[in-house]
């Protein structure tokens, strides 16, 4: 089993005006996340859920001012970008990244092997790689075209589900992976997200704004994210409650602090 451990963590953003002031957004976020546990993390837009994903994945914009990131008891912080994704972190974007003229396959394949840490072997990786991408109702043409590269949005997010499939991570962070995506897309890709954890035991931290998602993905864990930190934790039955009542509740009594 793996731990992915976050303790009191804050974190500052830093501005695209290099001269202006950082700001702080994170401000003392504790939560555990065991692999074959599934967490979602609902808030309002804005309240820094995507910043979390980040600041868990290493981005260099977001800067950890104070607290700790661990997995298995290693410092997680002091990893480069690679190096998390070798220990076993997969982060999946709000908005991913288009990389023309990288072909979706060549990108799979040098993913699967900086992870790995040795190249698949070619007949190997042709049948993982078919296999996964027909669980995900994707034909074969799309391993051809550039990396997001004129996607929609059911299409990149299949690409997401793609790589958790193939990098098979202790712990994957899914950031609004539900987003902009019809009912039949969000069914395979939910379908995707729950074939691992079945295969490989992963942890999933599941970033969502709407409960919808969680009618495919059920979740052990949910918490209230407001105003950069969690206000409540409880169980499945939270976000029904937020389904009904909505946040507002959350968002005023933060605001009354
Ligand atoms: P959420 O994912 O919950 O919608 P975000 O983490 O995206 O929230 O954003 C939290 C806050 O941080 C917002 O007020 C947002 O405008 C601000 N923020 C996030 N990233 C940046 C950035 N790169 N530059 C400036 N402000 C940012
Ligand atoms: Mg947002
Ligand atoms: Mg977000």
């Amino acid at each position: 089993m793996s731990t992915l451990e976050i303790r009191d963590l804050h974190v500052d953003v830093a501005q695209s005006d290099t001269d202006a002031e950082p700001i702080h957004i994170l401000k003392g976020v504790d939560l555990t996340i065991d692999s074959d546990q599934t967490h979602a993390i609902m808030g309002p837009n804005g309240s820094g859920k995507s910043t979390l994903a980040y600041a868990i994945a290493g981005h260099p914009k977001y800067v950890i001012t104070q607290g700790t990131i661990t997995l298995d008891g290693e410092d997680v912080l002091a990893m480069s970008v690679d190096e998390r994704a070798r220990a076993g972190l997969f982060l999946a974007m709000q908005y991913p990244v288009e990389v023309p003229g990288v072909s979706t396959s060549n990108f799979l394949r040098s993913a699967a092997t900086a992870v790995r840490g040795e190249a698949p072997k070619l007949r190997h990786w042709v049948k993982e790689t078919k296999e996964a991408m027909a669980a995900l109702d994707v034909d074969s043409a799309f391993a051809e075209r550039g990396v997001n590269e004129g996607f929609s949005g059911g299409e990149k997010k299949r690409l997401e589900i793609l790589q958790l499939a193939l990098l098979k991570p202790k712990i994957a962070v899914l950031d609004e992976t539900d987003s902009g995506l019809d009912v039949d897309a969000l069914r395979v890709v939910a379908e995707g997200v729950n074939r691992y954890k079945e295969t490989e035991h992963g942890g999933v931290l599941l970033i969502t704004h709407y409960t919808r998602i969680l009618r495919y993905i059920k979740p052990d864990h949910v918490h209230v994210f407001v105003d950069g930190r969690i206000v409540q934790s409880g169980g499945p039955e939270l976000a029904d409650q937020l389904e009904e009542s909505g946040y507002e509740r959350f968002t005023s009594a933060a605001a009354a602090q």
